[in-house]
Parts: structure tokens; sequence; C-alpha cells
């Protein structure tokens, strides 16, 4: 393909994600394909020659487009927001045209850079600690991973090592297998699976601790498990808080946790994977109270930030314990910019990097902490005004309601709410996903897309009223 190609087919593609955010109001959210129907769409070998990228484009169309569940579309509340924006996707574009790989400053050193200026741009916009920032003198500072699933790893592999080192160095007579085999670490029972999958990835029990009725760790809790692992010798190294549970947006309280991990030496992980965007605007950040006395904090701009998947946002009070663990010299990675730049692959666990930090700078800039503001506020308004129309209808319980998520049920067994979430699966014109929430089955609506306003609240509640009449008539009230 050469340039000029290059243009036609750019061109063309961008008109085609326009036309597809114009169209996708009226697309049912979930797909109707069958497991199997690509296989038996494409051919079974790769081509011989090369085709035009006219039919490429048809293909996504008549192949691809079937089989996507329209994530964007603004009756989409499943999970939890998975940003998407123009200013991104053009990010994303460009950083793909570079085609760089940010391993080391001298790879690249805009890559590093700006991903430096953006972790600080952001961590003022969230108010969190100057220490935690690359602008302070300290040795804290803030990278872009993938994900919150490897962030919540990584930190755990840091906590692991500082938690080995602090020990032999207070006792050298103790052996470095003894103490890593009686590594314990924590979370609550509201945690994100990613949470449970890191103590399995880095070899040390998760311990899933019971949250309270609001979903969150108390420290009574927290201390009664410290006590009864010490009691058997093992090692409590890292505990995982979470502000904005997946099952409900509870939210941990970090005042009650920190000191006591502070005192016990635990790295204490702050997971905001979603919530931490609401903490741009000034009136969520009680919500963050005791940031300080945690060790590392992360959220997703690509939830509800307008950043696409992915950009995960970390920041660390003390970047040597990250280095510490995974500094691996090579010839080929020798770099002479003198420190005065963080090599970032030591901070992460791939070698190479992407240019992330473009795509969030996109956002910044042209939505500007404002927009950003407003984008926040608009969602949990439209998530309020669902929950005040669960609430006018007598045949429905709302469980909770935080930030851009409501959970509900229809009252009574559990298997009103299941016929509930079967008949609007089958129907596919909103995705909306299961949830437990006080031993009960619950459905979690989430406010998702940038595009959902509110008749398209008011629509999704008319259409999971509808099914409703199907199972509860209003006359049975
Ligand atoms: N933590 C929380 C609280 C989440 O809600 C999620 C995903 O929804 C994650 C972590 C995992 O995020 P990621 O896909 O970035 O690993």
């Amino acid at each position: 393909m050469d340039v000029q190609e290059f243009r036609e087919f750019g061109k063309a593609a961008v008109d085609y994600i326009a036309d597809y955010f114009e169209t996708i109001r009226d697309r049912p959210v979930l797909s109707s394909v069958k497991p199997g129907y690509l296989g038996e769409l494409l051919p079974k070998e790769a081509p011989q020659t090369g085709e035009s990228w006219q039919d490429v484009l048809q293909d996504v169309d008549r192949i691809i487009m079937p089989g996507l569940t329209h994530w964007q579309s603004p009756r989409f509340h499943a999970y939890y927001p998975t940003a998407n924006s123009f200013p991104s996707v053009i990010g994303e574009m460009l950083s793909a045209g570079f085609g760089c790989v940010g391993l080391s400053w001298i790879a690249s050193p805009a890559y590093t850079e700006l991903e430096v200026v953006m972790m600080n741009w952001l961590g003022k916009l969230l108010n969190l600690p100057e220490e935690f920032l690359n602008c302070s003198e300290g040795p804290g500072g803030g990278i872009i991973q993938g994900s919150a699933s490897e962030v919540t790893f990584i930190g755990l592999l840091a906590a692991k090592e500082k938690k080995v080192k602090d020990l032999m160095e207070a006792n050298p007579a103790l052996k470095e297998t003894d103490i890593r085999g009686k590594l314990v670490a924590y979370s609550s029972d509201q945690s994100n699976s990613s949470v449970e999958k890191a103590g399995l990835l880095g070899s040390v029990p998760m311990k899933l601790l019971p949250a309270n009725e609001s979903g969150q760790l108390t420290a009574e809790t927290l201390l009664e498990a410290i006590r009864q692992d010490k009691e058997q010798g093992l090692i409590p190294c890292y505990l995982v808080t979470s502000l904005g549970t997946t099952p409900t947006c509870a939210f941990d309280d970090l005042l009650e946790l920190g000191p006591l991990c502070n005192r016990e030496g635990i790295w204490l992980h702050v997971d905001a994977a979603y919530a931490g965007t609401a903490f741009v605007c000034p009136e969520y950040r009680y919500l963050m109270k005791g940031v300080e006395l945690a060790d590392s904090f992360n959220f997703n701009p690509h939830k509800w930030m307008l950043v696409n998947f992915d950009c995960s946002a970390m920041w660390v009070k003390n970047a040597k314990y990250l280095v510490e663990a995974f500094n691996v010299q090579r010839i080929y990675l020798k770099d002479n910019h003198n420190g005065l730049a963080p090599e970032y692959r030591h901070w992460q666990i791939s070698l190479g990097r992407r240019f992330r930090a473009l795509k969030l700078w996109f956002v910044l800039k042209i939505y500007g902490v404002e927009g950003i503001q407003k984008h926040v506020r608009g969602q949990i308004r439209l998530a309020k005004q669902f929950e005040c129309l669960v609430l006018q209808d007598g045949r429905f319980e709302v469980c909770t309601s935080s930030m851009g998520l409501v959970t509900f049920r229809l009252k009574g067994d559990n298997d009103l709410t299941e016929r509930l979430l079967e008949k609007l699966d089958q129907r596919k014109r909103i995705f909306v996903i299961a949830g437990h929430f006080g031993g009960k089955l619950v459905i979690r609506f989430a406010i998702c897309s940038r595009l959902t306003n509110g008749d398209d609240v008011d629509l999704s509640w008319a259409e999971i009223k509808s099914q409703a009449d199907g199972i509860v008539p209003m006359a049975d009230l």
C-alpha cells in the first residue's frame, strides 16, 4: 500500500467510524451471532495475493460489525464504562502511525517526557498528594500501565520484594525462601476479580475478607485477619483497597485502613479503577480521604475519563521499590540521559511501551478539566434519573446507588430478577448484567457511553419495565 492509498483508506476508515457513531443509537446493543460464526465466513487460509483496502473495509462491515457488542451504545449499561472519544481515537491513530516503542528515554524522548508531564497533570487534577508526583522532590512518580489488573499485580510484586528486603535487613539470619513462603495479602470479597488473580500470579495467598453490609472492608476485620495470620507465623505484606468496588461502587475507608497498614508495614494499594475519575470533581474528593497513607494509587482513564482502552494511571510514593523489583540491565538498553527521566521499563512488566500519553494529552487538551467534570457530573445525574424511575415502580427495589451505578431488583425471589435478566438479554435492546448484594441477585445498571442522554435512560427503563410486565404485572402490586 503506498502513501496515496493510505490517505484514501485512512479517510474512508475515519468516515466509517463517524458513520458508526451516527447510527449506533439505532443498533441492538448485543450481537445475534452464534459461537463460531466467523470461522464460516472467512477462508481457511490467508490470501495468497493481497486484496484492495475497499474489500477489507467491506469485510469489516459484512463480517466484523455483526459480531460486535456495541460498548459505546447509549444503552450499554453493563460492567463499567470503557471510555471512548474522538480526540482519543485520533491519539491512538497517530501513535500507531509513529510506530515507536518507548523502551528507554532515547528510544523516543517524547514518549517518556509526555508521560511524565501527563501523570503530573493527572495527579494534580485528582488532587493527589504531591509526594506521588514525578514533579515532587521525592522518589514518587506516576506511570501509565495497560490495565488496573496489571497495576494491582505490579503493586503486589513490589510489596513482596520490599517486605523480603526489609525483613532480611532487620534480621540477616532469616532465610529468603522462608520469608517468601509465608507472605500473605488481603483485600475484600467485593474487590475486582483481578485482585484475586494478582495473588495467583504472584504466588501470594490473597485473602478476600468479608466486607460489611455497605460493601466496605473494616479495620476491625483486617486487624483480626492480621492477628490470626501472624499467630500462625505468616507475614502480611499487601492490602488492596477499593475506591469504587465493581459490584456496587462502594468505597473503602482509607482513613480507617491506612494507619493499620502503615503500622504493620503492609503496602497499601488503592484501586480506584472506575471511580477515580470522579475525583476530578472536588465534591467527591472526600471519598479519597487518607490517600496520603497509601503506597500506590491507580485509576483507569480508560474507564470513565474519555480515554480509549488501554490507559491505566499508576502512582507510587517511592518508585525505588518498583525499580528494585524489576530492574534488569543489558548493554543494548544503555541510555545516557543521566537519570534525568524515569526509566519506565523498570516500572512495568513488558520491555516495550506504547505511546499512551498521546491520547491522554489529546483528551485533556481538547475537553479541558471543565469538559471532564461536566462529563462525570452529567453521568452521575443520569444514574440519579434512573434511580428515581426505579423508585417510582413498586415492583422494584433499589439496592445501591453510587456514582454512575445503580443496582436494583424485582422484589421477592431471586428467580424473578433472573427471569427479567434473561428476557432483557434475549431482546438485546439494552445490556445489563447481574450482581449480588446482601445475598440477593441484583441487576447492575451503569451509565457507560458518553452518548447516553436522559431520553436513552428513559428508553432503557421503558425496556426494563415492559419486560417486567411479563413477570410481575402492575395489577399484581
Ligand atoms: N478494579 C475495579 C474496581 C474494576 O471495576 C475493574 C474493572 O471493571 C478492574 C479493577 C479491572 O480493570 P482492568 O480491565 O483495567 O484490568
